[in-house]
C-alpha cells in the first residue's frame, strides 16, 4: 500500500527531539523524504540515522540551522529542493520555553527576545521560504503531486488559554503563530498552499519535563487534565501526518488542538 507521503519532500525543524523527532519517523516512513533541522546537530545526526535505518527506501538528511536566523533557514529551504526536487511538507515546529522567571514583572527583555526570536520569527522565516519554494513545485499529477504544500506550525494550548503559571513571552509567542498562520492561510489559499497550526497540550517531551522538574509540580499540572496523563509526541505526529498528507486538503486556517481535551475543561 502506498504511503500517506509517497513522492513528497518534507522539511522538519526541531527533528531532534520531541515532536519533531516522531514526526519526522512517522513522514519517513509514509514515504517522505524528510530533510531534518535543528540547532543540535548531534540529534538531527541521531534521528537521520535512525530513520535510515527504518525507512531505507527514502533520504533522510541532517542539516544544522537555527531558526532564528533567516540565511540559515533559506539554506534549508534551498537544500531540501536540491535534494529532492520539490518542497511538500513544511513543519516549522522548533521552539523554546525558557526555564526564567516569565512573568510581566520579571521577565528579562533578552528572554523575550530570545524568545520570539526563535518561537515566532523563526516560524515566519520558515513560512516566508517555504511558501516561495511551494509555487515552484513542478507538477506530476500521475504521482498526485502539484504545484503548492502544507505548511504545519507549532503553537501550544497557551495560544487559545490561559495559564495561572506564568510563562509570558512563550505565551505571546505562541499567540502570534496562530494569528500569522491564520493570515498567510487566507493570502495563499488560491496558490494550493494550506497553513495550519498545531496546538499540543502538555506533553511528555524535554521541554516540559525539564520546565517541570520536580513530581509534584508534574502532579500539579496533571490536575488539570482531563486525561490524568501527559500526552506523547508521537499522538502529535499522527496530527502533523494527518496535516501533511492531502487527507486534509480542504483544511487550512484552523489552530489544530491536540490537547487531551484540555481546552474543553472547565
Ligand atoms: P523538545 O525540546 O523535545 O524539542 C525541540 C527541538 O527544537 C529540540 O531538538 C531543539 O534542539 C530544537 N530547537 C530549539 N531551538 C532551536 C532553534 N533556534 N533552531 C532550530 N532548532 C531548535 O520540545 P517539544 O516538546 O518537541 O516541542 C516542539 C514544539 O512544540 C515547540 O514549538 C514547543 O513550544 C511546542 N509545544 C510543546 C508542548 C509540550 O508540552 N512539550 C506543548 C505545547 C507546544
Amino acid at each position: 500500500m502506498p504511503g500517506r507521503l509517497q513522492h513528497k519532500a518534507a522539511l522538519i525543524t526541531g527533528a531532534g527531539s520531541g515532536i519533531g523527532l516522531e514526526s519526522s519517523i512517522l513522514f519517513a516512513q509514509e514515504g517522505a523524504n524528510v530533510l531534518l533541522v535543528d540547532v543540535n546537530f548531534d540529534n538531527a545526526q541521531k534521528a537521520a540515522k535512525l530513520i535510515q535505518e527504518r525507512s531505507p527506501n527514502v533520504k533522510a538528511i541532517p542539516f544544522k540551522a537555527d531558526v532564528s536566523k533567516e540565511a540559515e533557514v533559506e539554506a534549508s529551504v534551498a537544500l531540501a529542493v536540491k535534494e529532492f526536487g520539490r518542497l511538500d511538507v513544511v513543519f516549522n515546529n522548533a521552539g523554546i520555553m525558557h526555564p526564567a522567571d516569565d512573568n510581566a514583572l520579571n521577565t528579562e527583555e533578552r528572554i523575550w527576545d530570545l524568545t520570539m526570536n526563535i518561537n515566532l520569527k523563526g516560524v515566519w522565516w520558515g513560512c516566508k521560504h517555504a511558501i516561495k519554494a511551494m509555487r515552484e513545485n513542478p507538477t506530476d499529477a500521475s504521482k498526485g503531486l502539484h504545484t503548492g504544500g502544507s505548511i504545519i506550525n507549532t503553537a501550544s494550548f497557551v495560544a487559545i488559554m490561559g495559564a495561572a503559571t506564568p510563562q509570558l513571552a512563550y505565551t505571546a509567542s505562541k499567540g502570534a503563530v496562530l494569528a500569522m498562520t491564520r493570515e498567510l492561510a487566507m493570502v495563499h489559499a488560491r496558490e494550493g498552499i494550506r497553513l495550519n497550526s498545531l496546538c499540543p497540550g502538555p506533553l511528555k517531551t524535554p521541554l516540559l519535563m525539564d520546565f517541570l522538574n520536580t513530581d509534584e509540580k508534574k502532579q500539579r499540572r496533571l490536575v488539570h487534565l482531563p486525561m490524568g496523563r501527559f500526552g506523547e509526541a508521537v499522538e502529535l505526529a499522527n496530527a502533523a501526518l494527518f496535516l501533511a498528507s492531502d487527507e486534509s486538503s480542504y483544511i487550512t486556517g484552523t489552530d489544530f488542538k491536540v490537547d487531551g481535551g484540555l481546552s474543553s475543561a472547565y
